[in-house]
């Protein structure tokens, strides 16, 4: 049966991929809808391109330039504050590809589960911020969510392999950035360009410079913990600069299961939104004589302030995760605007983080309440 899909964050890295990998196999999943923040022009080329039933745009300045330039017979634009609602629960969508960065993509995986879709979930700051009650809505209406981050594709394919109760721990891999080999004493005067110039993977600038600071990994690790209800002291990151391996389970007998590629986005996204099959792909493969050496360090917390405080968030748990996440937005929008050097980006979220009072089980009103908190005070530390 032929599933249909809305791609939110079309116009970004995993939505344009995305986009390739659906194009490819039209047989099995039909576009139902697109949406972008602001870049219109892309917007409109994926409209004649892929001819989707439905388009918005959410941002308002963007969505009225675009309203007066759009024209298709075949795709119909929707209001640009309900847009998204309609892309997530209509009765006709089957699959959500939630590829919105940020804290902005969390009504999205809010809506997608509480209708009961498959939420295929690139939007990893979502799962951080209020991943309990995502995680409570896709099970009371039935909703399936798979990860489209490399590495929780990799341990969800790597969990088959054994029972929940035999997983010793996983083993969460990371390149290390492209500051691995860096001197501490250098990191005072890294560039933004530097920041930006990733040594494996090709993606957006937030997580570009998350993946830099690490604060990607260290997302990564509560993205995990809530993902497959496991306590954050299971988990170990393993910088692992090949990329190659995109994360492991170790079990109680001592085996490791891993799953391995080249680093190329467009897999993890093809298996969750084709799973349980897999389709074709023409990514390229590996060669194993010609990849060589596969190798393994321990991360350095020293260099990497913030990985070690996401360790410590995810241990706590409550309502401080998403102070963490709303600060560091601020701190790497500061940075992308030439506001800030990026040195400064840790100090302004450790000192967040540390000046908040965390809340072990919050409601929802006080998670909305945390993530402002952290917006207003990573500001006032940007100055
Ligand atoms: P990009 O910056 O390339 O794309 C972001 C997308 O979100 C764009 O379509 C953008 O629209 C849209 N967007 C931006 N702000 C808003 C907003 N306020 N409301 C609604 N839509 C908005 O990001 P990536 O594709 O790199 O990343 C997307 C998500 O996937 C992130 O959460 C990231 O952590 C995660 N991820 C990405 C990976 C990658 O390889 N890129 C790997 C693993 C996870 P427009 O361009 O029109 O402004
Ligand atoms: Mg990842």
């Amino acid at each position: 049966m032929i599933k249909r899909l809305s791609i939110l964050g079309s116009t970004g890295s995993i939505g344009v991929s995305a986009l390739d990998i659906v194009a490819k196999n039209q047989d099995r999943i039909e576009l139902f809808g697109l949406s972008a923040f602001s870049n219109v022009e892309l917007l409109q080329k994926q409209v004649e391109q892929y001819h989707p039933k439905f388009v918005t745009v959410c941002n308002k300045t963007a969505y009225d330039k675009f309203k007066n330039s759009f024209h298709s017979d075949r795709t119909k634009l929707l209001e640009y504050e309900t847009g998204i609602k309609y892309l997530t629960s209509d009765p006709e969508v089957d699959i959500v590809l939630n590829a919105i960065v940020g804290a902005a993509g969390l009504e999205a995986s809010i809506e997608t589960v509480k209708a009961g879709k498959r939420l295929a979930l690139a939007n990893k700051e979502s799962m951080v911020i209020w991943g309990e009650l995502i995680n409570s809505f896709a099970k009371k209406y039935e909703a399936e969510i798979i990860p489209v981050d490399s590495e929780h594709s990799a341990i969800w394919q790597a969990l088959v392999a054994g029972g929940k109760k035999e997983v010793r721990k996983i083993l969460l891999t990371g390149s290390g950035g492209p500051f691995r080999e860096l001197p501490i004493e250098k990191f005072k005067s890294i560039t933004k360009e530097q920041a930006l110039n990733h040594p494996t993977w090709n993606m957006g600038p937030k997580i570009t410079i998350d993946s830099a600071t690490m604060m990607n990994k260290g997302l990564e690790i509560i993205e995990a913990v809530r993902l497959f209800d496991i306590p954050a002291d299971k988990i170990e990151v393993v910088i692992h600069p090949e990329s190659i391996i995109h994360s492991m389970v170790e079990y109680i007998d001592s085996s490791i299961i891993a799953q391995m590629s080249n680093p190329d986005m467009r897999l993890p996204i093809s298996y969750a939104l084709y799973y349980p099959e897999r389709v074709f792909s023409d990514s390229a493969k590996i060669n194993l004589s010609e990849a060589g050496k596969l190798t393994f360090f321990s991360p350095d917390f020293k260099k990497f302030p913030l990985l070690k405080l996401a360790l410590r968030v995810a241990e706590s748990g409550g309502s401080c995760a998403a102070v963490m996440n709303a600060a560091n937005e601020i701190a790497v929008s500061a940075l992308l605007n030439d506001t800030i050097e990026f040195a400064q980006i840790p100090d302004i979220v450790i000192n967040s983080v540390e000046k908040y009072k965390n809340i072990e089980s919050p409601s929802l009103e006080e998670i909305l309440e945390a993530d402002r908190w952290g917006r207003e005070k990573a500001k006032e530390l940007v100055g």
